[in-house]
């Protein structure tokens, strides 16, 4: 059995000293393949002390150097694709095929717009008598989840090392495995002594992780409760805070949508990863009049989707990740049946043909209403909540009727339409039509789904403040 047992400071592994160890458990066998020993907060001294001394030296490390190194470091985790997609599929239920496509590739592509972005930035400026400069924040704390377990690091640590800031990474405890290939990666690379930093851990090595005196800023991605704690620990520190949290997100198919190229897309935005990613596009919101068709249409394309082993190529849903995940979808597929929604395909229990393992089946809601918990809360499951309008400002109302605010997406033959009906929806960002995400673009939410921007210039600018230099002109 796999034991994550090191954590990393000042260049190199040593023995992690907290108490209980945490089980790491196969979703698809709900057997343990390894367990995460934590460390103290001895350990976690050591790595955060180990953060700031490398600053003294990174943060006066040029751009190209720092881009140089970034370059490095894609290298190094493209070479261990295979690797990673092979602990994602085993320790959080994704199918290898699509953590390859998924999980795996759209870091790399975040790496290359962050190394891109290094260029974008105005380092330093005149204004008047003085020089104003673009300078790294400092120690950054980078928490976070398991659901994209690799993707959220690179997203984190890429925007921090190219701004000159170091980092002390806190994975997720339940699928470790990407962190510590991406440690090694890092190693590889040539990253220097201590600018990333690895902990291993839960809640409370996190906790103290953002109270630790050597942060400068907090780096979260996770749920919406944890990020609000960890927000009001940040405030005693003062410490700069930026939270990527959950979400709520609808795709708005509005009257003139081409069903044909949209429901598919509908289906796999909201159903991928078994529905555990923070954009899912969990609401439907469609007109009245083509419901019985969209429902339809809809169920036969997910009736066409194989549940099963994570490693079996066939694949296209694997299990939820974690019991307590399971037990959460499975009472929101309960509630909303109670509270009037229309079951129509799917349900709650384990999915028929198992015997094991935390499979969840894709599930159907249509007649939701806004009142509705399914309408409201976050169900991180493959589950679907379609919801009716009659005309185009019911359909708006309905889009922005949570308090979240993480993304979403516009259906019209007409892109202009669908264009301004997107810049009404209280959200981070709208897909139109379809459109590939463009992770050149700042990532982020409003309201309930946090605060801050990842990815290139702007996951780096999130890590810089500037120093004004009076006279240095
Ligand atoms: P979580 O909030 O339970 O945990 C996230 C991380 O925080 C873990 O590493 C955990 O150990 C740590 N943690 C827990 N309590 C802490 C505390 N008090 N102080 C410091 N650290 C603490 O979330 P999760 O269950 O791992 O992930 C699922 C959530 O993440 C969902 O709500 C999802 O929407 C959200 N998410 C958001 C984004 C985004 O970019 N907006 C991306 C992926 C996931």
């Amino acid at each position: 059995m796999k034991t994550y047992s090191r954590f990393y400071a000042d260049g190199t592994y040593l023995p992690c000293t907290g108490a209980t160890p945490i089980p790491v458990v196969d979703p698809a066998s709900e057997d343990k393949i390894a367990e995460v020993v934590p460390c103290s907060l001895a350990d976690l001294d050591r790595a955060a002390s180990s953060a700031q001394r490398a600053l003294e030296i990174w943060s006066t490390s040029t751009p190209d150097e720092r881009k140089q190194t970034l370059q490095r470091l894609a290298v190094a985790l493209e070479t261990r694709s295979e690797a990673f997609a092979e602990v994602l599929a085993t320790e959080m239920g994704c199918p290898r095929w699509l953590s390859k496509l998924m999980q795996v590739s759209m870091p790399l592509k975040n790496l290359e717009f962050t190394v891109a972005g290094i260029n974008q930035i105005q380092w330093t400026e005149t204004v008047g008598n003085g020089v104003v400069e673009r300078v790294p924040v400092g120690v950054i704390a980078a928490i976070t989840p398991w659901n994209f377990p690799l993707h959220q690091i690179v997203a984190k640590v890429a925007g921090a090392l190219a701004a000159g800031c170091t980092v002390v990474m806190k994975p997720s405890e339940v699928a470790p495995g990407a962190a510590l290939l991406f440690m090694e990666a890092a190693c590889e690379a040539g990253i220097p002594e201590g600018v990333v930093n690895l902990i291993w851990g839960g809640p409370e090595i996190g906790v103290g992780l953002v109270n630790h005196p050597a942060v400068d800023q907090i780096s979260f991605t996770g749920s919406t409760a944890i990020g609000r704690r960890i927000m009001a620990a940040a405030a005693d520190g003062l410490k700069r805070v930026t939270l990527e949290l959950g979400g709520k997100s609808a795709a708005v198919l509005l009257p003139d949508a081409d069903l044909e190229a949209a429901l598919p897309v509908v289906a796999r935005l909201s159903m991928a990863n078994s529905g555990q990613a923070c954009v899912s596009q969990s609401r439907l919101i469609a007109p009245r009049s083509l419901m019985s068709e969209i429902v339809e249409r809809l169920a036969e394309i997910l009736r066409g989707w194989p549940l099963g082993d994570p490693l079996d190529e066939a694949t296209r849903l694997g299990p939820v990740a974690t019991h307590a995940q399971f037990v959460r979808v499975n009472s929101m597929i309960q509630q909303a049946s109670q509270q009037g929604a229309c079951l129509r395909i799917g349900g709650s229990g384990r999915a028929s043909g198992f015997s094991k393992g935390w499979y969840c089946a894709p599930t159907l809601f249509s007649d939701v209403t806004s009142h509705m918990e399914l309408a409201q809360a976050e169900v991180f499951g493959p589950v679907l909540a379609i919801m009716p309008y009659d005309n185009e400002a019911e359909a708006l109302a309905l889009a922005n009727a949570t308090r979240y605010g993480l993304s979403g997406a516009v259906w019209s033959r007409d892109k202009e339409r669908a264009s301004s009906f997107a810049r009404k929806m209280k959200t981070g960002q709208v897909v139109i039509n379809g459109a590939a995400q463009n992770l050149a673009t700042p990532f982020g939410g409003m309201g309930d789904s946090g605060f801050g921007r990842e990815n290139g210039r702007f996951g780096i600018e999130e890590c810089l403040t500037y120093r004004s230099l009076h006279g240095a002109a």
